[in-house]
């Protein structure tokens, strides 16, 4: 066997009323201006953190919004620098993730964050801004968080629908990790259990809102598939959902959790090991069926018919998404990805491909 991994700086605290040690735990990183980011969504949440925090708190942002537009990144920056602010305080979902990182990046801000979706954006080094209706994306080690602090409670408010939306896009993360050629058993033991919590614990979550244990789960799966796509692979699953994303504005999560079946039925022949530990993980005999199951099970979407997408779009999808290169275990063809995104548009079972 031979692999390569590289770690991130990943520093973390997990556990249920985690977040009331947080006034402690900016003590210890020595931070005493901290700037709180949230979505105008979520004012509540930052107030709350903004009482544990005190005389920490330089002010609260509220403005974070969905793929990160430089106009709001230019905001909260000209917010941190006239506070004189020593670090953020995202608390969100992967849209306060991605402020908080993006300030990183260009303010050399330490960013805290606190994740209550399953976005998993906090264990990447994954960063993007969007301008002039393009998002641009790039790795680097500077925007992982500077501290997560994961507290299980937060998550309790995620309506259940999006709860399922959101972590089958964390299954997302998880599974072409552990479906893949590069095998780097560092990688896929952390993806492969991040499959096994999240297909145990999401319909326990749509079945018992208020089930803290499953939430919990579901949290530690979110937080381990996104350590599996901070330090591991994507391919066409990513490429498509960039492309629907970025050209046809459909829902992020939503979009995962429509493409992900058939994604993984397009790579099953060429990645047949990886693909029998998938479904094994998923207790199913089929690991793109186990995923189209799960995701029917948790009524979440099941085509791109009902995020909006038309089916005059499918073509200029299949042109965006083979326009540059792209490192996948199957070989990719107009024809095959045409049969891909037919069976996703209509929201039909995964077929085999060959
Ligand atoms: P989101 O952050 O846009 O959240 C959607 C809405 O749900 C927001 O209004 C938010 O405030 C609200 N919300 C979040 N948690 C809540 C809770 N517990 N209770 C009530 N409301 C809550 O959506 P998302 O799916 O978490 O993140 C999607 C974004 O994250 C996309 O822009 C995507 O590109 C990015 N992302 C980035 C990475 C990465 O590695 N860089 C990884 C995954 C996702």
């Amino acid at each position: 066997m031979k692999f390569s991994y590289q770690a991130l700086p990943w520093n973390i605290i997990f556990g249920v009323d985690a977040l009331d040690g947080i006034d402690n735990a900016l003590d210890a990183l020595g931070f005493d201006r901290a700037l709180l980011l949230t979505t105008p969504n979520q004012t509540a949440d930052g107030t709350r953190v903004a009482e544990l925090l005190g005389s920490r708190c330089a002010g609260h942002f509220d403005q974070a919004v969905m793929h990160v537009p430089i106009e709001c990144v230019v905001n909260a920056e000209a917010a941190a620098r006239k506070l004189n602010a020593d670090c953020t305080v995202a608390i969100g979902g992967g849209s306060t993730t991605g402020l908080g990182k993006a300030l990183a990046l260009r303010a050399d801000l330490p960013n805290i964050v606190i994740p209550t979706s399953y976005a998993g954006s906090e264990m990447t080094d994954i960063w993007g801004i969007t301008e002039g209706g393009r998002k641009t994306t790039g790795r680097d080690n500077r925007v992982v968080p500077t501290l997560t602090i994961y507290d299980p409670k937060l998550t309790l408010s995620l309506p259940p629908a999006f709860a399922a939306s959101s972590g089958l896009n964390a299954m997302a993360q998880a599974a072409v990790n552990v479906a893949s050629n590069d095998i780097n058993p560092l990688v896929r033991t952390m993806a492969l259990e991040a499959v096994r919590r999240l297909a145990s614990s999401l319909p326990r979550i749509l079945a018992k809102p208020h089930d803290l244990d499953a939430r919990t789960d579901a949290l530690l799966g979110a937080s381990l598939a996104g350590g599996a796509l901070g330090t591991g692979t994507t391919g066409l699953h990513h490429r498509l959902c960039h492309t629907f994303g970025g050209t046809f504005n459909t829902p992020h999560a939503e979009t995962h959790t429509v493409l992900l079946p058939h994604s993984i039925a397009f790579n099953a022949a060429a990645t047949a090991e990886g693909t029998a530990l998938l479904a094994d993980a998923l207790g199913n005999k089929n690991a793109a069926d186990g995923i189209f199951d799960l995701a029917k099970q948790l009524k979440a979407p099941s085509s791109l018919r009902e995020l909006g997408v038309n089916e005059t779009d499918l073509d200029k999808a299949i042109e965006i998404s083979m326009a540059s290169p792209l490192s996948n275990p199957a070989t990719i063809s107009e024809e095959n990805l045409r049969l891909l995104l037919d069976d996703a548009f209509h929201g039909r079972q995964p077929r085999k491909y060959a």
